[in-house]
């Protein structure tokens, strides 16, 4: 491991490095939190292996080459969607509902059902946002799965979808979330924040929840004691200003609350949707972002890969930037990245395969729960 005296000699002799980047390289040895304008700078300046060599840095001081993965398991309801996110490839309008699905109670009890007796620890439901599937649908599907399975936990909904449940049903945030906890609901899952600010999210999903609207739902778990996870969004028509403000809002609301538990970026693919022009950023944007963030983002512990994603290769390849999670050993339920045209068609992955994916690269594997316990730390191989 490099350590902190190590790496602030190491960037010292670097004679051509910008003393901004210095400045921002001593801070983060120092645990210091970075400013929205030190976030932009990193973007603009900071090379791959500069970022790099501070995340990973980052990541050994708080994880010490530890990379987590949960067993869990996918149900997506529906693709039937009442918005119509121009980067989406995946809904399908209620009019055209008979090209997508919609899955009753029982198909998705049949679901739970498969897992019986299998040692996964965690449901997770998310879906389009269906005119007809309601709150009190989504709260007897919780308190059946919790019902039968007291053990799993059960993470469901984006905030997209509690926004327009709590709506129609006339609540306010604090009663529709109260009602889904009370059924069994334990976590949110992050998707939906996508880019906060205004200016790209009026372009690329103008009809859903806002950015504000995103994180008072999120809030609203936090202070009933759920937790959450947060994403975004990147590689389209955002700028690197844009990443740092949805960051920055993020970073905000954990300070208040501390009910975030990992950040997921998750890249733009565009194949199949209506932002098909917009060409697909490169492997090394991607890992400077992740990067990035592990330094921008000091409160959150917890930087995830999404590996249906990103490909299980680039995923692998997170691990060296900061990244200390991948998502977890799922079947083929998920098809939100492979409708987008990501390399993992049918994504499955085994324990032991994330697990050689995780040792190839001189890590340790952890299984861990929904919030990070730990429940197995399993052996490097010996070679
Ligand atoms: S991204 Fe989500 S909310 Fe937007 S159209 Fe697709 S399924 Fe609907």
């Amino acid at each position: 491991m490099t350590s902190g005296t190590e790496l602030e000699n190491i960037f010292k002799q670097s004679k051509d490095l910008d003393q901004r980047l210095l400045t921002i390289a001593e801070k983060i040895i120092n645990q210091q939190r970075l400013t929205d304008e030190e976030g932009v700078l990193l973007f603009e300046k900071g090379e791959l292996g500069f970022v790099g060599a501070l995340a990973n840095h980052v990541a050994q001081r708080l994880h010490q080459g530890k990379v987590y993965f949960n067993r869990n398991f996918h149900i997506e309801p529906t693709n039937v969607c009442v918005f119509t996110c121009n980067f989406c490839s995946y809904s399908r309008q209620y009019k055209h509902r008979d090209e997508g699905w919609e899955m009753s109670m029982e198909q998705m009890m049949d679901i739970v059902r498969k897992y019986d007796g299998q040692p996964v620890t965690e449901v997770h439901i998310v879906g389009g946002v269906h005119p007809k599937m309601n709150l009190e649908f989504f709260c007897e599907l919780v308190s059946r799965v919790r019902a039968h399975r007291p053990d799993l936990h059960i993470k469901g909904f984006t905030a997209v979808e509690l926004d327009y449940m709590f709506r129609k049903a006339k609540l306010t945030t604090e009663e529709g979330m109260k009602r889904l906890n009370d059924a069994g609901l334990q976590s949110l899952p992050g998707g939906g924040a996508e880019i906060f600010h205004p200016d790209v999210r009026n372009v690329i999903c103008a009809d859903k929840v806002d950015g504000e609207g995103w994180l008072h739902i999120h809030e609203t778990a936090h202070n009933l004691g759920m937790h959450s996870n947060a994403t975004m969004l990147y590689g389209h028509i955002e700028t690197y200003a844009h990443r740092v403000d949805h960051m920055s809002r993020l970073r905000a609301l954990q300070d208040k609350t501390g009910g975030f538990n990992c950040f997921i970026p998750l890249k733009f693919r565009n194949q199949g949707n209506d932002m098909s022009h917009i060409p697909e950023v490169s492997v090394i944007e991607d890992m400077r972002l992740y990067a990035i963030a592990r330094l921008f983002m000091d409160n959150f512990r917890n930087l995830k890969a999404y590996w249906p994603m990103l490909g299980r290769q680039s995923a692998q390849l997170t691990l060296s930037f900061g990244v200390n999670d991948l998502d977890g050993t799922i079947d083929d339920t998920t098809k939100i990245y492979s409708m987008a045209g990501s390399e993992e068609q049918s994504p499955s992955m085994s324990t032991e395969d994330l697990c050689d994916l995780i040792t190839s690269v001189g890590k340790t594997p952890v299984e861990r729960d929904t919030l990070y316990n730990e429940l197995k730390v399993y052996d490097m191989p010996t070679v």
